[in-house]
């Protein structure tokens, strides 16, 4: 399949991360996560770090200017000029309006999940604490407890994973986020893609959401 731009959008908890860390190598675009981007720069303690921790960990957002640099300046570099999988961006209007001005989106996936079962993943989830994978108590257990099948780092529950801090980002979500939905539709580049199971395996709705880009892009 030839390299596109792709834009995953859903709720905290809706498998955004899961499937789209799968989908960019199969496409062979970067798969582009705001959230890691400052969750490094936290880890490393630099400026960029200093100036999100506080929204980070209260589950609000980091202000669209200082967001809207940094995909600006990742865009630049050389990996993500043919395509990329964004994850975690755009998060409101102004950075919709923003990513416009930057690059030309092929489509957008609406990860469309019932809330009890985005609460439901959220407080299972546990994520390296080294390269960021995501695994899940419930359904996609690491082969270790407690320990990354990848890097074989340590699994952690994320500060913003706690339930009360879920609550308050599915709030801003609803408040902030879900406008996009509307937004792409009006721009005709939205795509629907249903999951309204709990148990359904990761590989299935990767296979189902590679059939739909398939058909669209092949
Ligand atoms: P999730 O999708 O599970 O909510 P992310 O890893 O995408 O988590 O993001 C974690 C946090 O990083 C967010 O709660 C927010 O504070 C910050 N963040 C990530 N992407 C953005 C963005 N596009 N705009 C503003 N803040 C962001």
């Amino acid at each position: 399949m030839r390299q596109i731009k792709i834009i995953m959008l859903g709720a905290p908890g809706s498998g955004k991360g899961t499937y789209s860390s799968r989908i960019a190598p199969k496409i062979g675009v970067p798969h582009i996560v705001t959230g890691d981007i400052f969750r490094a720069a936290l880890k490393a303690g630099n400026e960029l770090g200093k100036k999100v921790e506080g929204y980070m960990k209260a589950g609000n957002l980091v202000p669209d200017d200082i967001t809207i640099e940094i995909v600006n300046q990742r865009l630049k570099e050389a990996d993500a000029q043919q395509g990329f999988v964004f994850d975690g961006y755009p998060r409101t209007i102004s950075q919709a309006e923003a990513l416009d001005k930057m690059a030309k989106i092929d489509v957008v996936v609406n990860l469309v999940v019932p809330t009890d079962i985005i609460i439901a993943r959220l407080s299972s989830r546990r994520t390296c604490s080294k390269c960021s994978t995501i695994f899940n108590t419930l359904f996609l257990k690491p082969k270790k407890e407690g320990v990354c099948d990848k890097c074989g780092g340590p699994l952690i529950v994320r500060e913003d994973e706690k339930p009360d801090v879920i609550k308050h980002r599915l709030e801003v979500y609803n408040k902030q986020t879900a406008p996009l939905i509307d937004y792409y539709r009006n721009s005709g580049l939205l795509v629907d893609v249903e999951c309204n199971d709990l148990n359904i395996p990761p590989e299935v709705m990767v296979d189902k959401i590679m059939k739909i880009l398939q058909g669209k892009f092949g």
